[in-house]
């Protein structure tokens, strides 16, 4: 009989560790399918219903079952539209929460090709595709920018992407925005952003979309946005996987 290899072992220490410990999905804690997926059926299917029929404006994708928009008459953002997949709800935030602050990396791009598998990407073919920045000190503690997860996962299938984490640099720490209004969150983000010294060549002309995890009030997007206009960048369009 021949010896076991390594390989062999580990892949049999993996199924009773399986079968000891179950996989549990990050909403709802019940066992899950396997480890490439985070969540349970049941889950799967809610956060793939919430996708599906969430009726965004396709302008500022409020959610219209919700709220009226104005945004044909009042649109004061420096960006020329958002795309958001989800609105924020109990299942939406649990997955927040895990990728934010439970160290899961590989949630965020589960995600990410969910919500891409469920819309039209053709259009973002070719685009530059820039995840908004972490300053380098939450990076740092962090370990990964959640945006940047979002977005392979969604551009993962679209052709001719340029994925760049280079271009856009957050230079300034900024506290915490849920708690301030819209005029302290402008001057909080004052200043936060700017463009690599070989950033400009890159964009010049040329459209950008920006992907963030959750769009509030769209400020940091703002921000954002101002500085690659300035650098020559010819339109900016925001995605996002929640709208708040
Ligand atoms: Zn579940
Ligand atoms: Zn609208």
């Amino acid at each position: 009989m021949p010896r076991p290899t390594r390989k062999t072992l580990r892949r049999l220490l993996r199924r009773i560790d399986g079968f000891i410990f179950p996989p549990l999905c990050i909403v709802c804690d019940t066992p899950r399918p396997d480890n490439d997926r985070w969540l349970c059926t049941s889950c799967n299917s809610t956060l793939c219903a919430l996708v599906i029929n969430r009726d965004g404006c396709p302008r500022c994708s409020q959610n219209r079952a919700f709220r009226t928009c104005a945004c044909d008459v009042a649109w004061d953002h420096p960006f020329s539209r958002i795309r958001s997949f989800v609105d924020y709800n109990d299942t939406t935030r649990s997955i927040m929460h895990q990728i934010k602050y439970q160290g899961k990396r590989g949630l965020a791009e589960y995600v990410g090709r969910l919500c891409g598998s469920h819309a039209d990407m053709a259009e973002y073919a070719n685009s530059i595709v820039v995840p908004i920045p972490l300053h380098w000190q939450r990076l740092w503690k962090r370990g990964y920018n959640q945006a940047e997860w979002f977005a392979r996962g969604l551009f993962a299938g679209v052709p001719g992407i340029t994925l760049t984490t280079g271009i856009l640099k957050r230079v300034k720490s900024t506290r915490t925005q849920t708690k301030l209004d819209r005029s302290e969150r402008r001057s909080n983000l004052s200043g936060a952003f700017r463009i690599a010294a070989t950033g400009a060549a890159t964009i010049n002309g040329k459209r950008v979309i920006l992907v963030d995890d959750v769009i509030t009030t769209g400020a940091t997007t703002a921000a954002a946005t101002a500085v690659l206009l300035e650098n020559g960048c010819r339109d900016v369009q925001v995605m996002s996987f929640a709208r708040d």
